[in-house]
């Protein structure tokens, strides 16, 4: 099936019942002129025309569309103070960043927090993709603001990369590779969505070691479900290589930290604190290690 009409089909997603109610109530908010944006840590979004009638019915709106996992945004003094502080992973990626004029996709962009911010950059073009409805209703509720015509967001997922063979010189992969049940396969879908010599830019969990070895959590892992394998950094880099990609470069190694994961008003459930074992935090409450991230580029052969 083409890519056009996978999106075509899944436009019906945003009549879920979940969904279609704050669709509905998102049609119906004002248009704002005179709009400032400010793409810093905060993603903040001013107008002076803005009344405070219609400051509420556009908080109640973002409240509709909890959880919030991905931010923060201000907008219009509505604080959006997401379970994450997703500059801490923007601010550690951005030295690595060169992308004016550059076609970049954002693969499992979430509401689209890193497409903001990397405007900065000025590149041509920035495609997100994500197939969950909710966010992409939280994508379009920020660009109803920001209106940037250089971002585009399909509802698709990783395994429809290839259906944008050879269009991109950077692809993003930020958090979604522990989440596919193969991760050679995902890394080649992604790979031929790069140009040749493109790069691709990745961060997944990781486990210590030197062999080139996974864990494979029972059920969930830090409660989350589907992770399917957590690498080392020597198993990931295996896998790039086999996936086709060529010069791997280790970026970073993090621990997360509850300054970066936690609960706020913005989400129901828990967080990070809830997640690891309270007698030892290095270790989960599944008793796996504490989750730590790799950060690495790699380049289509
Ligand atoms: N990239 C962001 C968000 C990571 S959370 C970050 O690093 O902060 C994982 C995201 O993957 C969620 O937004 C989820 O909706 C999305 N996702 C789920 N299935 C996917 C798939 N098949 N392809 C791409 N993304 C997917």
């Amino acid at each position: 099936m083409d890519l056009e009409t996978i999106i075509a089909e899944r436009r019906a997603w945003l009549g879920w019942k979940n969904i279609a109610p704050l669709r509905e109530a998102m049609s119906k908010l004002p248009e704002v002129g005179d709009v400032e944006v400010e793409l810093g840590d905060w993603i903040r979004v001013r107008s002076e025309t803005v009344t405070p009638g219609e400051r509420e019915a556009i908080e109640e709106v973002a409240r509709m569309m909890k959880p919030w996992r991905k931010g923060p945004f201000d907008l219009f003094g509505v604080h959006i103070d997401s379970e994450w502080r997703s500059f801490v992973k923007y601010n550690l990626l951005r030295p690595y960043l060169d992308l004016e004029e550059k076609r970049v996709a954002d693969v499992g962009c979430n509401n689209g927090y890193y497409m903001f911010r990397m405007l900065e950059f000025s590149p041509a073009s920035i495609l997100g993709v994500d197939p969950s409805p909710l966010f992409f209703s939280q994508f379009e509720l920020l660009n109803r603001y920001i209106r940037s015509d250089r971002l585009r967001y399909e509802m698709l997922g990783i395994e429809h990369m290839p259906g944008y063979a050879d269009m991109f010189d950077t692809v993003l992969c930020l958090g979604v590779l522990y989440h596919r049940s193969d991760p050679i396969v995902a890394l080649k879908s992604l790979k031929r969505s790069l140009k040749r010599g493109g790069e691709l830019i990745l961060d997944t969990f990781m486990i210590e070691g030197d062999e080139p070895i996974c864990l494979v959590p029972e059920s969930t892992y830090s409660k989350i479900s589907n992770v399917h394998f957590v690498p080392t950094v020597a198993a990931l880099e295996n896998w790039c290589k086999k996936a086709g990609f060529e010069r791997f470069e280790v970026l970073e190694t993090v621990k997360t930290e509850p300054q970066e994961q936690r609960k706020t008003e913005w989400i129901d459930g828990e967080s990070l604190q809830e997640f690891l074992d309270p007698e030892n935090r290095e270790l989960t409450v599944e008793g796996y290690p504490a989750p730590k991230r790799v950060y690495i580029r790699t380049y289509r052969k």
